[in-house]
């Protein structure tokens, strides 16, 4: 019925990589090996990542017990100080070993049981944290791009809410409108929304300065994070207000389109909550309209974020489709019901032919649907040929790396070496990075094949030719792609000797 796509190929194309791929299925069961195997893989960008789910709860504890915040100790909140009745400071946890464990397992999913329900512990865990992380964007984006560096990524996009407070107050104020024109109209109306695009950008400002002194990029001892490229998506409550969902989306795309620190939004919080169901159909025909308002913002989604049981059958039939189809997403986050949903095959050609690639964080999928192994539509996206890009989501919260994400795709699926390159590859291919690809056409219909510029010979080399060198400096993503394919070349070069 389907075919697989010859751009996932379990074909090595040269010796180097038949060698890796030798040594990756000789270590596959050598736990320690496959370990380091994984984590000095080249793994592209992190293209779907929430920057305060991003860092480890050991450093959000860390973080509350130096601004002085409280815990109010029976729901393991994080509150600002005094610290009354019912609260205790923050920085107990530096001596309390049992209180310090405690906060972990409250604002991550660690030592979270299997049976219980992940869903509620891992979303409710954002609310228990908020007051340590709303404060501190750059101290929070220098390490975790530090951890994106560590393991061997090229390029992170990260996710946060821009001036989150003046766009509920503008949005109360503008009120709802059903006209959607009118109602931009009225958001732009005597500079209101420009000044909220300021404000974004003043508190992007403010989180540069932050960032730069926290990962000393401006000292003799810059850390990794300072190298990393990084661009910002736009987070767009999906459970508030029709209004203020609309203002966060204007908000979002106009920042997109005048800060190139900015490239996209993304409509987050639970996919299955009452307003977000009753609302799912309205906020895609709003993306639609500010789609045709700002063509140069890129529009990626969490969609299908479900499975039967979480929501009721007649919700589970059409959100990727109405992603792909009404908001024409860029990009979809998770996927997971795609074969629940009416004419779901078509929706997979669709993704494949306009190349709308689907992130797919395996940990944070079993973790709050309990969907693994045979039941994710991984292996459906690929027969589809729909570009796949694998992700963390949140691995501060979800406790994991990408480097265990790769490593679970290779295990449970069989994947070799070959594709887990192209796996790598696909997450530059397909990030809101700008510029000119190092790669040419569709490659994951027909292959990494390079752009005419650079010629196949020279990838991986030190010294491309005069033509690839222009396309490098004039694109940032050829750039970062040609970084990776330097990597895979070190990489690879390992194993020559185990062969
Ligand atoms: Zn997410």
């Amino acid at each position: 019925m389907t075919h697989r796509i010859s751009g996932l190929s379990r074909r090595t194309r040269t010796a180097a990589e038949a060698d890796t791929a030798a040594r990756l299925d000789a270590i596959r069961d050598a736990p320690r090996l496959a370990e380091d195997f994984f984590r000095r893989l080249p793994k592209g960008g992190d293209l779907h990542n929430h920057l305060s789910g991003a860092v480890s709860t050991e450093y959000l504890v860390e973080l509350a017990a130096e601004d002085g915040l409280c815990v109010d100790t029976s729901t393991m909140t994080a509150v600002a100080p005094p610290c009354g009745e019912g609260t205790r400071p923050a920085a107990d946890a530096r001596t309390d070993r049992a209180f310090h464990d405690a906060l972990v397992r409250a604002w991550s999913m660690q030592d979270f049981p299997a049976d219980g329900n992940g869903h509620d512990h891992f979303f409710d865990a954002f609310g228990k944290f908020g007051e340590v992380t709303w404060r501190h964007r750059g101290k929070l984006l220098a390490e975790v791009a530090d951890d994106v560096a560590a393991q061997n990524q090229f390029y992170l996009e990260t996710m946060v809410t821009p001036a989150s407070d003046g766009a509920k107050q503008l949005a109360a104020e503008v009120g709802w409108d059903p006209d959607l024109a009118r109602l931009h109209e009225k958001l732009t109306a005597g500079g209101k929304l420009d000044r909220l695009v300021a404000e974004a950008r003043k508190e992007s400002d403010d989180a540069d300065t932050e960032f730069r002194t926290a990962a000393r990029c401006d000292t003799g001892s810059p850390r990794p994070a300072c190298r990393l490229p990084v661009r910002w998506i736009s987070q767009v409550s999906r459970g508030s207000s029709p209004e203020r969902v609309f203002t966060q989306m204007a908000l979002g795309m106009r920042l997109a389109e005048r800060d190139p620190r900015f490239v996209a939004v993304n409509l987050v919080q639970p996919e299955d909550s009452e307003s977000a169901l009753r609302d799912y159909s309205l906020q895609m025909r709003m993306l639609r309209y500010l789609r045709g308002v700002y063509p140069g913002a890129h529009v990626t989604l969490h969609a299908g974020e479900l499975w039967p049981g979480l929501v009721k059958p007649a919700d589970l039939a059409f959100h990727i489709k109405e992603a792909v189809d009404v908001a024409r997403a860029d990009r979809i986050g998770h996927g997971v019901d795609l074969l629940h949903e009416d004419d779901w095959q078509r929706t997979a050609r669709t993704m494949a032919v306009r190349e709308t690639a689907v992130e797919v964080p395996f940990t944070s999928n079993a973790q709050i649907l309990g969907v693994r192994g045979a039941d994710h539509p991984f292996e459906t996206y690929r027969a589809y040929g729909v570009p796949i890009v694998l992700a963390t989501d949140d691995p501060g919260v979800s406790r994991i790396d990408i480097s265990h994400e790769y490593r679970y795709a290779a295990d449970t699926y069989g994947l070799s070496y070959p594709e887990l390159k192209d796996l790598a590859r696909a997450s530059l291919e397909y990030a809101f990075l700008p510029g000119a690809s190092l790669w040419r056409g569709n490659p994951t219909r027909d292959g990494y094949r390079p752009a005419a510029d650079c010629r196949s010979t020279e990838l991986g080399t030190a010294r491309p030719g005069a033509d690839c060198r222009r396309l490098l400096d004039a694109s940032p993503k050829a750039a970062a792609q040609w970084k990776q394919e330097r990597a895979f070349h070190h990489f690879e070069s390992k194993f020559r000797a185990h062969s």
